[in-house]
């Protein structure tokens, strides 16, 4: 594939690379996107014999009227994504980055990169990650670590409780029409991300973006690496909507895992 090897080429040329991540690197893992382009949004999920459309659990609203069931399936999240391992893909990636510069900016919230050894002042993450919770009440402007629950267990005198009010809490991701998203870890990862930009661009170095498994769903990630990559090349790896428009960019039809594998 002649946009393998030049995408080999472009990667193993550059001193600096920024990573645009999305869904499609957490599921070649094992993991179900979570706002993926397979449509899981739109199917249900079965927690205790109840099925649950997966948008009617994930909103401040559903936090606010359905705590148990909302936090059943954020516990559910949780434990498979503890249960997961990275795939191979990110170690490889690791291994690659050793003598680069390089920032990650992922829109998946489940730690993969974080569990494989990439260094946590270099992600950001732009919908947040499930392992922070904040309060109900969006005037208290603090974030804290989701505590270890077993989702068989909650009720409603259980559910994790915000260590300065003891109120009920709902996990720190940007959830479907949020307008209440704490964002306070994701600004500082953005002005950690931004402060990269301007150093690596001043810098004479050659840079490259490379954008993995990015959807169209949630076009988030796909316009950052585009607006990164004005002045240098983009890479887009997806196994579909891989299309790319400018001529110095350019498009690899394929899978997260069996790309990172192949560079
Ligand atoms: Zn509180």
């Amino acid at each position: 594939m002649r946009e393998l090897s030049e995408a080999k080429k472009l990667i193993s040329n550059a001193d600096a690379i920024a990573i645009f991540a999305g869904a499609g690197m957490s599921v070649d893992s094992g993991l179900d996107s979570f706002r993926g382009n397979n449509g899981l949004w739109t199917t249900s999920i079965p927690i205790e014999g109840v099925e649950y459309n997966y948008l009617d659990l994930m909103s401040h609203q559903a936090f606010d009227e359905n705590p148990i069931d909302a936090w059943k399936f954020i516990t559910h999240l949780k434990e498979k994504f503890e249960q997961t391992n990275p795939h191979e893909g990110y170690y490889h990636l690791l291994e690659l980055l050793r003598d680069k510069d390089y920032f990650i900016v992922s829109s998946n919230i489940d730690d993969q990169f974080l569990k494989a050894g990439f260094d946590e002042n270099k992600i950001l993450e732009i919908h947040g990650s499930i392992n922070f919770m904040q309060c109900m009440d969006i005037l208290e402007r603090e974030i804290w670590l989701t505590p270890d629950m077993n989702s068989n267990e909650l009720r409603l005198d259980n559910l994790p409780a915000c260590p300065n009010c003891g109120g009920h809490c709902r996990p720190n991701i940007l959830l479907f029409g949020d307008w209440f998203w704490i964002s306070i870890r994701s600004v500082h990862q953005q002005l950690r991300f931004q402060k990269w930009k301007s150093e690596i661009k001043a810098s004479k170095k050659k840079i490259v973006a490379l954008e993995i498994g990015a959807g169209k769903t949630i076009p988030t990630v796909r316009k950052a690496s585009e607006n990164f990559a004005k002045e240098c090349p983009l890479i887009r790896v997806n196994t579909m909507d891989y299309e790319i428009k400018a001529p110095n960019h350019l498009s690899v039809q394929m899978g997260a895992k069996d790309f990172l594998l192949s560079i």
